[in-house]
């Protein structure tokens, strides 16, 4: 057992494994590029160390390079938008094999995967070291795999636990006793209007939790004209729910890319029973669990009056229509209010008064989170 920060890990994958893994992505790509000199990019940080065996390995000729995937917009939760830095090789015509450590969602090979497409390369494959299948969303092939992983949060062999444990030969997993008892995941109930964001806003601060509200994060697609946004917007216009499976997509990869955290704040998830399930079923698979639920009740008709002020500044057009304000607690009613049974059946669901100044509201859900 080490510990890195304030968290123990276990031993998982031996180096001798690892090794053996890398010899034999070495022996394939050897025999696919035998009439070839390929560039090998390892994406930092993770990648120095599989790259470093992967060309102890690899007999042919080949260049190899690094480059760096950094942020340049979005917030911690809709980590959107990236650039690429350090690649200042031409790749005109050249086959190309990108190098990561580990694949989980896919959205950092998504992301590289437009960008190079950019460069006019040959031929692209992407090789890397660990993938966990369970948590990956794309349909991108993935040419070369070393080891799959389980679902796990893994440290070691160039991954990290926030700076840590890049420079372990061997991998550890998270020690199954610090889970559980460390993380406290609340879901925010209310219906829309209700003030969960306002709320969330606190309760994130004080509990340290990080805050996952679906709504901004469609809005925050929409905004950016993505896919998803596009998808998720001829529903919300109207007041409709976004469909399960595209809204529990989202969530669980919003999730997987906070492997820090101390606990979430879901807000605005799970809506439906299909959801509900889908992230007991997504946290067990991390020994996690929702801690509690808490709902924010109100009067329809102060909420429908909140909302259609708060649609005169906020630009939302699900809030400056009265029919689609309706609709949403329509949808309210029908599909999210069930999951106050699906919560009180596992002992699990509180109820605060939610009108009263911000204040009050905070205080009266603190008392409730403080018991936990
Ligand atoms: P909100 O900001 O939470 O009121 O959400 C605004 C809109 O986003 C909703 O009316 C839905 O269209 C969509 N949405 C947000 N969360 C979910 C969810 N969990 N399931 C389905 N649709 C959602």
């Amino acid at each position: 057992m080490i510990q890195l920060h304030d968290k123990h890990f276990e031993p998982f994958i031996s180096s001798d494994e690892i090794d053996f893994a890398i010899q034999n992505m070495a022996k394939q790509m050897d025999d696919d590029f035998f009439d070839e000199v390929p560039v090998f990019i390892g994406v930092l940080n993770g990648s120095f160390k599989v790259v470093s065996d992967l060309m102890k390995y690899y007999r042919g000729m080949c260049e190899v390079s690094f480059v760096k995937l950094a942020s340049y917009e979005g917030t911690q939760s809709t980590n959107q938008v990236k650039q690429l830095i350090g690649l200042n090789e031409d790749l005109e015509g050249k086959t190309v094999v990108i190098v990561e450590d580990i694949v989980d969602t896919g959205n950092t090979v998504e992301e590289l995967k437009a960008i190079f497409k950019e460069k006019k390369v040959k031929h692209l494959k992407i090789a890397t070291l660990f993938f966990k299948p369970d948590a990956y969303k794309k349909d991108i092939k993935l040419d070369y795999v070393g080891i799959r992983v389980p679902n796990k949060f893994i440290v070691g062999f160039g991954l990290d636990y926030d700076g840590l444990g890049r420079n372990l030969p061997d991998v550890y997993q998270l020690a199954i006793e610090n889970l559980n008892t460390q993380m406290i995941n609340i879901v925010l109930f209310g219906k829309p209007g209700a003030g969960k964001g306002t709320q969330a806003d606190f309760l994130k601060e004080k509990y340290n939790l990080v805050h996952l509200s679906t709504g901004d994060i469609f809005r925050y697609n929409i905004k950016n004209g993505t896919e998803l946004g596009k998808l998720a917007k001829t529903y919300m216009d109207k007041g409709d729910l976004v469909p399960d499976e595209i809204t529990i997509k989202m969530l669980q990869s919003e999730v997987d890319e906070n492997p820090q955290a101390k606990g979430f704040l879901f807000d605005g998830f799970p809506r439906t029973i299909a959801q509900a399930q889908a992230l007991d079923t997504f946290l067990n698979s991390k020994n996690q669990e929702v801690t509690a639920t808490v709902a924010l009740e109100a009067d329809d008709e102060i909420l429908v009056q909140r909302l259609l002020e708060r649609g005169k500044t906020s630009g939302r057009p699900d809030d400056q229509d009265e029919e689609k304000i309706r609709n949403r607690y329509e949808e309210y009613n029908q599909k999210t209010a069930p999951l106050m049974d699906y919560y009180k059946a596992q002992n699990k669901f509180k109820a605060v008064n939610g009108i009263g100044s911000i204040a009050e509201v905070t205080e009266r859900l603190s008392e409730v989170l403080d018991q936990l």
